[in-house]
This record gives structure tokens, C-alpha cells and sequence, in this order.
């Protein structure tokens, strides 16, 4: 394995697409826009998923399947949803293929669906659609349900897990009988996703609103989670829906509430999808490759045996044995790597590019002094220590490297927020730093347009944790009552 990877500094979106590959995560598939997520990759994502799914399950959701199609008549039936999506779906309009007699293979135009099929870019239509069937009163509430699926958004511009053609994700979709029960649920789900963030991907994120102008398609109200990456951009790491009534109207799902009036059942969606890898690479890894917070590495410990013939290789592996069954007791995931086809400088060098937290080298002299030498990826320290109470100790320090990324990151973050006053301190900043630039707006979507388009820069967030304070808008002077965070944005 070829070690060196572009550096941060010489080419941030080089590094990242290097770092993708050469770790072993995913790789461009034959399909334009498509990936294969390899099974390095994946046992992160199953990470990600298995917490995740405990989180949802424990704030009382259940998981369900729903089809890949959706039939066009229903996606059209929420007029902004589809004006949102119109632009890029893939539509199925043939069932069959057949021999055109001169030995091609051509789509048989004789089986033409009399109604088009969409591949799903997100499931409401098809979920309410099917909602209708199983709710008549107040009793049939709420209905609290989540998919693990596969969608597609023909994206034109993509990159491996950040934007993908077809990307995979959990989408949850909730039925209530009321206002208030619906925007409780959106908040709480984002609350569940910054605790994800926060805790298992050691991703500091803002909670945030988003404007008008980038609410989901068909939402009244667009809850996100925005983190930053190392390069000074920010990343939409997930998203929390409050539909309102509007897809109960568009599928006519009504319900008897209990004063045994008739009212449309409310609504909320969330999801976070594969693009969560991109945001754990991007925010933790350096110029030598991942750096994994423990809590989502597939391999947590890895220990090398250093050693010139067999005699001492069984020496080391007995001690090896026993340190394994202790930490696996303690639920931590080990490897030993005792290939004989590999020096243990390559060996450490591809632990290093993986990101795996903790790697203990154990050699002749080790085993003599009754010590190992413990080596940490987030910091790249290496400690010599004492054989005796090692689990303990490597249990201990998993914790603390889960801590560090995190406070790294937060230091990050912290020191790439500014605020600024005139439009001439916030291209600067854009330009000289980048980072979440915090100024005032005057609440407009022309403004948020504009400034767009001279700057690139979006407005990411109203932070949910916003004061209201007076100001005027950087851009037009107008009046305004809070700052909002701006961003250049993956
Ligand atoms: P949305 O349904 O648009 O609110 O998106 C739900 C989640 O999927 C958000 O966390 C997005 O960041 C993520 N997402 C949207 N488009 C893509 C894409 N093309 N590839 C990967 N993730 C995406």
C-alpha cells in the first residue's frame, strides 16, 4: 500500500478524495455519480446506523419498508415537493428490454408503464399515500416510523459520501394529531441527530433554522444540524422537517380527534444519510489519513508483535492472546496483526491511514521489561507502559481520545466564527479564512440571493440559540433583528 496522500494544505478536496480511496472506504463506481461504499467503509456506516437506530427506537420509533417506485401522479401531488425534486429524479418509463433481431439489446417500446415510475428521492408521497389507509381518529396517533433505505437525487456535480447520485440514509416519517405534537417531534429528532453528532461522531454542530429559501421542499419549517469542516466549509450534516398539514392535504389523510371533529393529521420527516462519512472524515482526519473517533472505529486497538523469529513470536502472541480476551471482554474491538507478510513500519503506517485510535507494539525487549508501547492516531504520541492493568488503561484511553477529537474540533469551530459588521469584513473573512461568518440580514430571500452570488456564501443557520439583537443588514443596511450564520457550503 502507497502511503502518501496529498497534503491539507496543498489541496484540501485532493486530500479528501485520496483519503476516501487509499483508506479503503468507498471508490467510484462504473454507474456516473454512483459509489461502491467498501467494507471498511461500510462497518463505519453499520456503526453509524446501529447507534442511530438504538436512538429512535428508544425515543419510541419503529422501523418499516417502503417502495423503491413511487408512481409520478402521487410525487405530483404536493406542488412544492415536486417543483423542489422536479429537477432531478430518474424516472422508469419501460419494464422490458428485448432482441431487436440484429443481436442488440434495446428497451422494448412496446412496454411502456402507462404511468411513469419515480425512484424515490425521499418518501413522503408514498408514505402518505399509504398513511391514508391506516389512520381514521386520534387512537390511530401518533404513528412514529423510520426506514433504512436507498434514494436517488441526480445530483450533477457529486463527490464520494458528501453528494452522491444515490446515497443511503434513514428517513423517518411521523403522523400526530396535533401542531404542537408534530414540532415537538422535530425538535426532539434534531436533538437525537446533535447527540449523534456530538457524542458517537465527536462533530460539534450548530442547531439551526433554516430560511425560507433553503427549507425543504413541501416543509414549513426546515430544523438542520450544520458542522465545519478543517477547510473553512460548512457541511448540512441532517435535517429535521416540519410538514405541517401539507402532505395530509395532498393524500386527503384526515382524522377523528377526540372532541370527534375531523381535522388533517400533521406531519414531520428527518433524515441523515452517508454523507455523515464525508463530515467524520473531513472534520477529524490530517495529511496522514483518518483519524476515527473511537465510539465509530470498526477496529478500536491494534497490537503488533515485533519480532525476529518464531520463538519470539509465541512469546508475544501469549501475551497478545491475553490482552485480546480482556479488552473484548471490555467490548472493545481489537486486531492483531501478526502477518508475516508485512514489516511492522508498513503495518503501522496502514493502522495510521485507517485511523484506528490505539496501536500497541509489543517487541522482545517489551516482553522482557514487561511493558508495550502505546501509540495514540489522534495525537501521534507514543508511551511506553506497563503490561499490568493495560486493558484498564486502553479502556480509559479510548474515552479520553473520543474527548480530544471532540474538543479539537470545537476549538476549531470556535476559532473559525466570526462576527463581522459591514459586507466588506465579511468577504474578507470568506476569502482570508472562511469559517461561519455571523451578521446581521435583513430577512430577505433577494438579499440571501445576492449575497450568494457575489460571494458564494449561504446563509447555513439561524441558530436556534439566537438573542435578539439589532443591527443592520450587511448587504442592504436595512434593519435587522438577529444574526444569522453565513458559510461557503459542501
Ligand atoms: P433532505 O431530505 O434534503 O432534508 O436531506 C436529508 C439528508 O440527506 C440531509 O442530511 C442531507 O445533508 C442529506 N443529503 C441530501 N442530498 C444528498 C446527497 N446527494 N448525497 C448524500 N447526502 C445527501
Amino acid at each position: 500500500m502507497s502511503k502518501g496522500i496529498t497534503s491539507r494544505k496543498t489541496d484540501y478536496s485532493q486530500w479528501y478524495n485520496e483519503l476516501v480511496v487509499k483508506a479503503d472506504l468507498a471508490e467510484h463506481s462504473a454507474v456516473r455519480g454512483c459509489m461502491v461504499i467498501k467494507p471498511y467503509g461500510y462497518a463505519i456506516w453499520e456503526k453509524m446506523q446501529a447507534a442511530l437506530d438504538k436512538m429512535f427506537k428508544d425515543t419510541g420509533h419503529s422501523n418499516a419498508y417502503f417502495p423503491l417506485f413511487i408512481p409520478k401522479s402521487f410525487f405530483s401531488k404536493e406542488a412544492s415537493h415536486v417543483e423542489g425534486f422536479a429537477t432531478e429524479c430518474a424516472v422508469v418509463t419501460h419494464y422490458r428490454l428485448k432482441n431487436d433481431g440484429s443481436g442488440n439489446i434495446v428497451v422494448d417500446e412496446e412496454a411502456k408503464l402507462e404511468e411513469e415510475l419515480i425512484v424515490r428521492p425521499t418518501s413522503e408521497t408514498i408514505i402518505w399515500n399509504t398513511y391514508k389507509g391506516w389512520i381514521e381518529s386520534y387512537r390511530d396517533l401518533p404513528i412514529l416510523v423510520n426506514q433504512w433505505a436507498n434514494v436517488v437525487r441526480w445530483e450533477m456535480r457529486t463527490r464520494l459520501f458528501l453528494r452522491t447520485a444515490e446515497f443511503l440514509w434513514q428517513e423517518g416519517h411521523t403522523a400526530h394529531a396535533t401542531r404542537e405534537e408534530a414540532m415537538e417531534e422535530t425538535a426532539r429528532m434534531l436533538g437525537v441527530y446533535a447527540d449523534f453528532a456530538e457524542n458517537w461522531m465527536a462533530l460539534p454542530v450548530v442547531r439551526g433554522r433554516k430560511t425560507e429559501n433553503e427549507r425543504f421542499a413541501g416543509a414549513l419549517d426546515t430544523l438542520c444540524i450544520e458542522a465545519l469542516m478543517q477547510d473553512g466549509k460548512a457541511l448540512q450534516a441532517g435535517t429535521s422537517h416540519f410538514l405541517g398539514q401539507n402532505f395530509a392535504k395532498a393524500f386527503d389523510v384526515k382524522f377523528t380527534a377526540k372532541d370527534g371533529k375531523l381535522d388533517y393529521v400533521w406531519a414531520t420527516s428527518w433524515g441523515v444519510s452517508t454523507r455523515l462519512m464525508g463530515a467524520l472524515i473531513m472534520a477529524h482526519s490530517d495529511d496522514q489519513g483518518l483519524v476515527l473517533p473511537p465510539k465509530l472505529a470498526p477496529i478500536q486497538v491494534v497490537i503488533v508483535p515485533i519480532y525476529k523469529n518464531e520463538e519470539e513470536r509465541q512469546t508475544i502472541g501469549g501475551l497478545a492472546d491475553t490482552l485480546i480476551a480482556e479488552l473484548k471482554s471490555k467490548g472493545i474491538s481489537v486486531k492483531y496483526d501478526d502477518r508475516d507478510t508485512h514489516r511492522p513500519g508498513f503495518k503501522f503506517a496502514e493502522w495510521e491511514l485507517k485511523g484506528v485510535p490505539v496501536r500497541i507494539a509489543v517487541g522482545t525487549r517489551d516482553m522482557e521489561n514487561g511493558t508495550v508501547e502505546i501509540a495514540r492516531r489522534d495525537t501521534q504520541t507514543k508511551e511506553t507502559v506497563s503490561q499490568a492493568g493495560l486493558a484498564d488503561r486502553i479502556e480509559q484511553l479510548l474515552e479520553t481520545i473520543q474527548h480530544t477529537i471532540y474538543e479539537k474540533a470545537l476549538g476549531f469551530r470556535d476559532a473559525n466564527t466570526v462576527e463581522v459588521e459591514t459586507y466588506d469584513e465579511f468577504k474578507r473573512v470568506l476569502d482570508e479564512q472562511g469559517g461561519f461568518v455571523s451578521a446581521h440580514w435583513d430577512g430577505t430571500v433577494e438579499t440571501e440571493k445576492l449575497i450568494k452570488e457575489e460571494t458564494k456564501a449561504t446563509i447555513r443557520c439561524i441558530p436556534l440559540a439566537n438573542k435578539e439583537e439589532a443591527g443592520v443588514c450587511i448587504r442592504t443596511g436595512k434593519p435587522s433583528t438577529q444574526r444569522v450564520l453565513f458559510a461557503r457550503a459542501y
